[in-house]
């Protein structure tokens, strides 16, 4: 089974874990750069995005982290784990940042306070078996996309409806919601199968 970290500076990591474990994956978490090299693919948990960019300077992973995509390592970021994969920010503090990760833009907090945290079904392609139950929590969207891009899943009720909320390029993977929360194993099985494929 491939070994997958969770970054662990913030956030709900334990969730991750979980989750990982359920579906297929040795799961360990990940602070420290000798950790990192462990593992064959990495998730970055949702949290704080301005807390784990600052974490992730002070735990000097920032570098190794880079390092380890620029070479193909698979990462998946859910939610604050997105808005570290963003190669631009929207409403993001000015001192936080993200890695060299996925050529998009994305909106902090973005359904705004009236539907702060909602939830809906959303079908996400490559995974069969109807739409994800999506929980989204002060969740950020994605505004644009860069060529090489692909978008994987939108909202298609309510009034976020059209917006997009699961991208992939190449081997890195992120979500605006929270599969780890629902018990539903299909999309870390399936950043697992691509950790697999990646090895
Ligand atoms: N709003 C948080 C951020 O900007 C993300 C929330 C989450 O991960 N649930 O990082």
């Amino acid at each position: 089974a491939p070994v997958i970290g969770v970054l662990a500076l913030q956030g709900d990591v334990r969730e991750h874990v979980t989750a990982l474990t359920a579906a297929g994956a040795r799961a360990h978490t990940v602070r420290r750069p000798a950790e990192l090299d462990a593992v064959d693919g990495l998730v970055i948990p949702g949290g704080e995005s301005t807390t784990i960019s600052k974490l992730v300077d002070i735990f000097e992973l920032r570098g190794p982290i880079d390092k380890r995509i620029a070479d193909g390592m698979p990462v998946y970021g859910s939610c604050a784990g997105m808005i570290m994969l963003a190669t631009e920010v929207l409403d993001g503090r000015p001192d936080q940042r993200g890695f060299d990760g996925i050529a998009m833009t994305v909106r902090r907090n973005a359904f705004g306070r009236q539907i702060d945290s909602f939830e809906a079904p959303v079908e996400i392609t490559g995974i069969p078996g109807g739409p994800l139950h999506a929980v989204f929590i002060r969740a950020p969207w994605v505004e644009r996309v860069g060529e090489g891009v692909e978008v994987l899943g939108t909202v298609t009720t309510g009034p976020a409806s059209g917006r997009i909320v699961a991208v992939r390029q190449h081997n890195l993977l992120a979500t605006s919601f929270h599969p780890e929360l629902t018990g539903d194993p299909r999309l870390h099985a399936y950043f697992v199968d691509l950790t697999r494929a990646a090895r």
